[in-house]
């Protein structure tokens, strides 16, 4: 009898010492459960990028060097700092773009398409970088982003001090951040820098 009461209680003390583990698990294992959540970042930037940057040519397997990292936190951090770095280095190519038929062009096309006066841009070039961006469906060529009018870059492929010209076919539309990656001589800093990475991070909860 003396042996049953103190089985029970030392049952309730076990009971008692193991409760505030199972109401503060989360707490305590606070690791364990936020390491649960990363291959859910993991899936919501495969399909942010996937969905935003369909042309960016980046290579998901590389990001699993860094599921070692304890720190979940920190680990989402080098995952996105990785993808913004190979965002900011994969090769790309200015390349001449298609015509644009005469019909929609002007009397003063052909003329206003040469090296301008102070080497200035032509009077027409809003024109001309609205029928680029139109030709290029609205959208960045190097990464695939859709960009408004008012946040498209147009750059020349053929620069004029290397006998470019302004005429439709030399002019390329690019996001903002593609217009920056392809005049950077230090992609990798310039990673941190894009509104890419800025996108990343806010997928960190
Ligand atoms: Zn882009």
């Amino acid at each position: 009898m003396v042996l049953e009461v103190d089985f029970t209680i030392a049952a309730l003390v076990i009971i008692v010492l193991l409760l505030p583990l199972y109401i503060y698990r989360k707490r305590i294992f606070k690791r364990f459960y936020k390491e649960g959540n990363s291959s859910e970042f993991i899936k919501d930037i495969y399909t942010y990028i996937k969905s935003n940057h369909p042309k960016a040519d980046i290579d998901f397997s590389k990001i699993k060097k860094y599921f070692s990292e304890k720190d979940i936190e920190r680990q989402q951090i080098l995952i996105c700092e990785e993808l913004a770095k190979q965002f900011a280095n994969y090769a790309y190519e200015l390349k001449t773009q298609s015509s644009i038929q005469d019909a929609h062009l002007w009397s003063s096309y052909q003329q206003n398409s040469k090296l301008q006066k102070d080497n200035k841009f032509p009077p027409d070039w809003s024109q001309r970088k609205e029928l680029a961006w139109i030709r290029d469906k609205k959208e960045c060529n190097r990464c695939g982003l859709k960009v408004s009018q008012g946040d498209s870059n147009a750059l020349l492929v053929k620069q004029m001090k290397h006998g470019g010209g302004f005429n439709l076919e030399n002019i390329v539309i690019l996001c903002h951040d593609c217009s920056r990656v392809v005049r950077t001589s230090n992609p990798d800093r310039l990673s941190r820098d894009l509104h890419f990475m800025d996108n990343l991070l806010k997928k960190i909860h």
